[in-house]
């Protein structure tokens, strides 16, 4: 069976939560739709980490998912690493709407997300344009707030 569509339902040790809904869509893209509230307004980083270790809270999912092993990035980069999905924006009412295609998210084959965790971070992602180390690494966007495991959902054909 090929994945076509997954969830993620992402919930931190404070008050954010949201679900995230992934689809396959025609061709190489992949779309992310959903809601998450409890923020604070304003931006918050949110990428696919390695792994779907939750253990430890985010602290044990790895890195951002990172299989061609590139500097961290925007999503419109050429120069990214595939779990790099930018930021996300919080209304004055600490909800954020996500809607973003993305072209390198997979739910099926070798690169697939399937059972990698999703996090949403505390601060704004600089998107690697900080101008130090850990910009390149991970766009210095503090601790995680709310996170989840990308599990496989139902596909109705
Ligand atoms: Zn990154």
């Amino acid at each position: 069976m090929e994945v076509t569509k997954a969830i993620c339902v992402l919930k931190g040790p404070g008050s954010v939560t949201g679900t995230i809904r992934l689809k396959a869509e025609g061709g190489h893209s992949t779309s992310v739709a959903g809601e998450i509230s409890g923020l604070t307004p304003g931006k918050h980083g949110f990428h696919v980490h390695t792994f779907g270790d939750i253990s430890k809270g985010c602290g044990s999912t790895g890195s951002h998912y990172n299989p061609c092993n590139e500097t961290h990035g925007a999503p419109q980069d050429k120069k990214r690493h595939v779990g790099d999905l930018g930021n996300i924006e919080a209304d004055e009412n600490g909800t954020a709407r996500v809607e973003m295609v993305d072209r390198l998210l997979r739910l099926a084959g070798k690169y697939s997300i399937i059972g990698r965790t999703m996090v949403v971070n505390e601060k704004e992602d600089d998107l690697g344009k900080g101008g130090n180390k850990e910009s390149l690494e991970s766009g210095n966007h503090g601790a995680g707030v709310a996170w989840g495991i990308i599990g496989i959902d139902e596909d109705p054909q």
